[in-house]
């Protein structure tokens, strides 16, 4: 069984810097991610919402200055908005796999990365399964960066249409005509 200073269980942002720091301690680290690397940070939290509303002030504000000096307004196309997010969110996720795939090559010894759901089955054992294999590894320490998931209220009905929560499943209807963001996450 592959033996560890320290086991980090999701590579969202928080897991990813601790695998980072513990590198820089000169330990032995592995992260572990059973989706994508940047978790909802990069993926359907801060940068892709972020990334819609600095499009959208954009858009507006073109539109408004363009009225101002009676010109129409070209149409705007949603699709060529969402797929800007989607190329934000890729370069996103290539970066911080460039990154790691450099700190895999030049301190190799320390760092290793697995794909897969880990589970912890003791104090220091977990096992990670991909759907092909399972496989058990000990550590010394481990870091639970699992992140959040949306919380459901029995007073406000998601429909994924009209409200919408930040599941990485959520595909945004086409063309709303205005957004607004709460957020309301309960731990996993
Ligand atoms: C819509 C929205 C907008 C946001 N906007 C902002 C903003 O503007 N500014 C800001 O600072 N923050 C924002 N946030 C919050 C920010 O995204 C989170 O605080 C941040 O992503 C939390 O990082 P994390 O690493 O703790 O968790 P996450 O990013 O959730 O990462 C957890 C990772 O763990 C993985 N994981 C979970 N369980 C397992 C397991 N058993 N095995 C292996 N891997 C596992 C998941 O796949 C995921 O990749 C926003 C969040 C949302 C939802």
């Amino acid at each position: 069984m592959e033996k560890y200073d320290l086991v980090v269980i999701g590579a969202g942002p928080s897991g990813y810097a601790a695998a980072m720091r513990a590198i820089d301690f000169k330990k032995k680290t592995l992260l572990v991610e059973k989706s994508r690397v940047g978790g909802a940070g990069v993926t359907n939290g801060a940068l892709s919402s972020k990334t819609w509303w600095e499009l959208s002030r954009e858009a507006a504000a073109f539109r408004k200055n363009l009225r101002r000096y009676n010109i129409h307004a070209p149409s705007i196309s949603y699709r060529e908005i969402q797929s800007e997010v989607q190329k934000a969110v890729a370069e996103r996720k290539d970066m911080l796999e460039e990154h790691m795939e450099i700190i895999r090559k030049s301190a190799a010894k320390y760092l290793d990365f697995k794909e897969g759901t880990a589970r912890l089955i003791s104090q220091n054992e977990i096992v990670i399964s991909n759907g092909i294999k399972k496989e058990k590894v000990y550590a010394d320490n481990i870091i639970l960066a699992t992140g959040s998931r949306p919380r459901y209220l029995p007073e406000l009905p998601i429909d994924e249409k009209i409200v919408m929560t930040a599941h990485p499943s959520m595909k945004p209807s086409p063309s709303p005509r205005t957004s607004r963001s709460r957020t309301c996450r309960a731990s996993a």
